[in-house]
């Protein structure tokens, strides 16, 4: 495995495996890796020749008073799973890599409307750091395939939505959301959570399981229904940020007889903010 600092080392590897004409994946990270990452890492073994996974905590993307600092950082033993993994390539450039002026003076990439609602009403700019960051890596990658959770179900619909809007030439893959025994979606933020607080955390599924089971029954007042949730989740000691139903291919707010929804929920506990989601 070979780890890269720099874009243009990167970039001539790529060079050379292209010219072999092997078809390269990509999984961008922001690290701390968990098994959550290694299963779209095994993923896109299956369907690719070479897999290159970058590891980047995007400052972009982290809103002034968010956990930017505090993010764990664990990239040794990172670096020690994906070489046990067959990675052949890790980019891990630093912030001046990837941002070598003031962000305030460096083009970016927004998708309208679907970075504004749900996580993007909370966290302003969160989306726009996304998209960026995520152009950039395309450019510098050209992955044939790049593979996202659907844990971060709205990041996937907007990245979806950047690719189709500006013709990339990348194919998206969405991965189902690994989960702890218990239910909780694996997460690098999982970590922030004390022990009381961890005991609590698998009712955020658990409150998405029990609407859907709703929906299945025939309940159809979704409105009703987010506000049931976002109660559930208040009882479970959780302060609820959103709890909403909303069409799984655009993000629409759904009629009751649309089809193909998806629930999804954030939540505080503590200083830790969660989210997931679950389709039905
Ligand atoms: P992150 O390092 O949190 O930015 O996540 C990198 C990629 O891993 C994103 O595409 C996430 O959606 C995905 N991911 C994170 N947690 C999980 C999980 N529990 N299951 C599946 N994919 C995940």
């Amino acid at each position: 495995m070979q780890t890269f600092l720099h874009t243009s080392a990167l970039q001539s590897q790529l060079k050379t495996w292209r010219s072999q004409g092997l078809r390269i994946g990509f999984v961008p990270t922001m690290g701390n890796l968990h098994e959550g990452h290694y299963a779209l890492i095994k993923k896109a073994q299956a369907t690719c020749h070479e897999v290159v996974v970058s590891i980047f905590v995007n400052p972009l993307q982290f809103g002034a008073n968010e956990d930017f600092a505090g993010y764990p950082r664990t990239l040794k033993a990172d670096l020690d799973g994906l070489a046990q993994m067959g990675v052949g390539a890790v980019f891990a450039p630093d912030e001046a890599e990837i941002y070598p002026r003031p962000v305030t003076d460096m083009s970016f990439v927004e998708v309208p409307g679907l970075s504004d609602m749900l996580c993007g009403a909370s966290r302003p700019g969160h989306f726009r750091g996304v998209t960026t960051i995520v152009n950039k890596l395309f450019n510098i990658v050209q992955p044939d395939m790049a593979i996202f959770g659907l844990k971060d179900f709205q990041q996937f619909t907007i990245i979806k939505r950047m690719v189709s809007d500006l013709a990339m030439s990348v194919e998206l893959v969405g991965m189902e959301t690994i989960r702890e025994a218990d239910g909780l979606a694996m997460s690098s933020r999982n970590g922030y959570l004390g022990a009381a607080e961890r005991q609590q955390a698998p009712l955020l599924y658990q409150t998405l399981q029990d609407l859907r089971d709703k929906i299945r029954q025939g309940e159809h007042d979704y409105f009703e229904l987010e506000l049931l949730g976002q109660e559930e989740l208040e009882n479970a000691g959780f302060r609820p940020d959103y709890v909403a139903i909303r069409r799984a291919d655009n993000l629409d707010v759904p009629f009751a007889d649309s089809p193909g929804l998806v629930i999804l929920a954030a939540a505080w506990l503590g200083k830790t903010r969660l989210i997931d989601n679950i389709q039905l």
